[in-house]
């Protein structure tokens, strides 16, 4: 079995775009000001923003389909800014799923500190954090909405990861 890691925000649920219309309403810029912006994270009430957010391309469905492919390990591996954050992501897989691995990861530190890397799939939606794992000694894979021919592999849906070869 190969050690699967998949990101939270922006593969499993889409929080990014409800957090961005938050932000909007309240006038700030997300490119510019990132101060206010991480605060507003902080802010966020979790719980409420997890219900709120859509599911990206079946995600939960496809995870259960590769937990029982048997091929992978699979843990989630997320960045939180805050432990409220932490506790409602934890909340969220734990009542999707009897025994999946979740480990948040404090947004200052990289994905690649919480766990061994080596030959250890990560599949993310965030180019920055792929490079790190890929320099660490592990498989990069990217979570697109649609095709970008980046230097990654790229996926769709968590489904694809069945049929490619690791
Ligand atoms: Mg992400």
């Amino acid at each position: 079995m190969k050690n699967l890691y998949i990101d939270f925000d922006g593969v499993i649920l889409d929080t990014i775009t409800p957090v961005y219309n938050l932000a909007k309403k309240l006038n700030l810029d997300v490119k510019t000001q990132t101060k206010e912006v991480g605060l507003l994270y902080s802010k966020i009430d979790w719980e409420e923003l997890i219900n709120e957010s859509p599911a990206l391309s079946d995600s939960i469905d496809n995870i259960k389909k590769l937990k029982e492919s048997k091929k992978f390990n699979i843990s989630i591996l997320t960045h939180v800014n805050s432990l409220k954050e932490a506790a409602a992501k934890i909340r969220f897989i734990n009542g999707l799923f009897d025994d999946l691995t979740i480990i948040p990861v404090p947004k200052s530190c990289s994905k690649t500190m919480m766990t061994q890397t080596k030959g250890a799939i990560l599949v993310d939606d965030f180019s920055g954090n792929l490079k790190e794992w890929q320099e660490s000694g592990g498989v990069a894979v990217k979570f697109v909405r649609e095709l970008e021919n980046g230097k990654y592999p790229e996926i769709t849906s968590l489904e694809e990861l069945l049929d490619m070869k690791f």
